[in-house]
């Protein structure tokens, strides 16, 4: 049956849609884990991409969600208040250390988010270059894309005067320099001859970079940017779509490092599965209603209450500090894995946020593309759910629901023992990779 709705699902849903890594179709879910047809559970360590912040079925959520449906005073935040949308905005203020007058603005996806934040900056300070990282995945929108440095995007076209850096890699150090400082020293320099700072208004950063590889930046690299930016009044936009509310360890991702940014972008797991982003910055650009970001149904009820016991959940079931205790459990579980399972390259990340990256050799460190692919199929035949990111392919990313018990952790590094030992025996067979080509 789970093969007939997986069947099904690519008969009738656009591949442009579809990241396929294995034949999953879901029927239920509780906690961190899923259910397939057949009723078989799986241990979920993707969290759907970081969007389960939750997991699945927490019961503050469907309350939330069920009586804001049931009410039917709704109306978008377009052209009437309501209450679940102004409280979620206070609360979302409130959360925010930003300096001066903030003001939210409300979308659907990360992608709208990113793209508003853009596109106001631009009008309100007649700004238009960006700077942002090679490897960065900011949106799949037009807007989003253009300032986006992720090879899977190769083909989009970017914006006027992008600038696209290295990112800090300590694994893989531009010019040897593991510190980032060759970076800055590189901006400054384009800064003094083709792009004058002047001309750009933003810089986009993730202070984990997540669809490039789960990347965490070295110690005190993007308080030394955000100075050089606000040095020429380049405004720094923190993109924490993936990493924020409480999944780093910190109610913020940008907390870990001395240095507060202009604005901050929210998505996925602000609606812990229902569609909701938000930014969050100075009035002045978030009020620039001339830059046109505005969407029907943006700040529906619905999903504005969705964000509300989301952000109450995360405070009150200490969930922030949960994650950072979790994460070094399951970090120090995947160093023993290390020791070894020879595919394993690097373990790093940040509270609930974790990458390993594969490699064919520890020499070369040249990208084990193919035994990646191989490696989540077979987990999943094992009964776990993770999926893989970086702009090679081989980089696992555990992003599960905030939620997940320290005895799921420890199942799920099982599986991961288990998988990577067939894999390196040749269990697993190259016919996965035609069916599955994942990204
Ligand atoms: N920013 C970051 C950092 C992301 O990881 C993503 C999605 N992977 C996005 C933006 C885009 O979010 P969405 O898919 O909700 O549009």
């Amino acid at each position: 049956m789970t093969e007939g709705l997986y069947a099904r699902d690519g008969q009738a849903i656009a591949n442009l849609q579809k990241l396929r890594f294995f034949p999953l179709a879901i029927a239920g879910g509780h906690g961190a884990r899923l259910i397939e047809e057949n009723g078989r559970e799986l241990i979920d360590l993707s969290g759907a991409w970081g969007a389960a912040s939750l997991g699945y079925g927490h019961p503050a959520l469907v309350e939330a969600v069920s009586r804001a449906i049931a009410n039917p005073a709704g109306a978008s935040v377009l052209s009437a208040a309501n209450a679940p949308a102004t409280a979620l905005a206070e609360k979302l203020l409130g959360l925010f250390p930003g300096k001066g007058r903030n003001k939210v603005w409300f979308g659907h996806s990360g992608s709208d988010a990113n793209e508003a934040v853009f596109r106001a900056i631009a009008k309100a300070t007649g700004r238009t270059g960006v700077i942002s990282f090679v490897g960065a995945y900011h949106g799949c929108t037009t807007g989003s894309m253009a300032f986006s440095g992720h090879s899977v995007q190769a083909g989009a076209t970017k914006a006027e005067g992008l600038i696209l850096l290295p990112y800090p890699d300590a694994y893989r150090p531009y010019q040897g320099d593991a510190t980032g400082d060759a970076i800055l020293e590189l901006l400054k320099q384009q800064f003094a001859t083709t792009a004058p700072p002047e001309k750009i208004g933003c810089a986009f950063i993730e202070p984990i970079q997540s669809d490039g590889g789960l990347i965490v930046p070295p110690k005190g690299f993007f308080k030394k940017f955000a100075e050089l930016c606000q040095e020429h009044a380049i405004l720094v936009v923190c993109d924490e779509v993936k990493v924020g509310l409480g999944r780093s360890g910190k109610m913020h991702c940008f907390e870990h490092e001395d240095f507060v940014p202009d604005i901050l972008t929210i998505g996925k797991g602000l609606g812990g599965g229902l569609p909701l982003s938000a930014a969050i910055g100075p009035a002045e650009i978030m009020d620039c209603a001339n830059a046109f970001a505005m969407q029907t149904l943006h700040g529906n009820p619905v999903s504005a209450s969705a964000g509300l016991a989301v952000l109450e959940t995360i405070e009150r079931e200490g969930l922030a500090e949960a994650a950072h205790r979790k994460g070094e459990r399951l970090r120090e579980g995947l160093r023993q894995l290390s020791a070894r399972h020879a595919l394993i390259g690097d373990v790093r990340g940040r509270g609930l946020a974790s990458g390993v990256e594969l490699i064919a050799d520890h020499e070369s460190r040249a990208s084990a593309t193919r035994q990646t692919a191989k490696l989540v199929y077979r987990a999943y035949e094992l009964g776990l759910v993770v999926y893989y990111v970086g702009m090679n392919s081989n980089v696992l990313e555990m992003t599960p629901p905030l939620t997940i018990s320290e005895a799921e952790i420890d199942q799920a590094l099982d599986i991961l023992d288990g998988a990577f030992g067939d894999v390196a025996a040749g269990r697993v067979s190259n016919a996965v990779l035609a069916d599955f080509a994942g990204w």
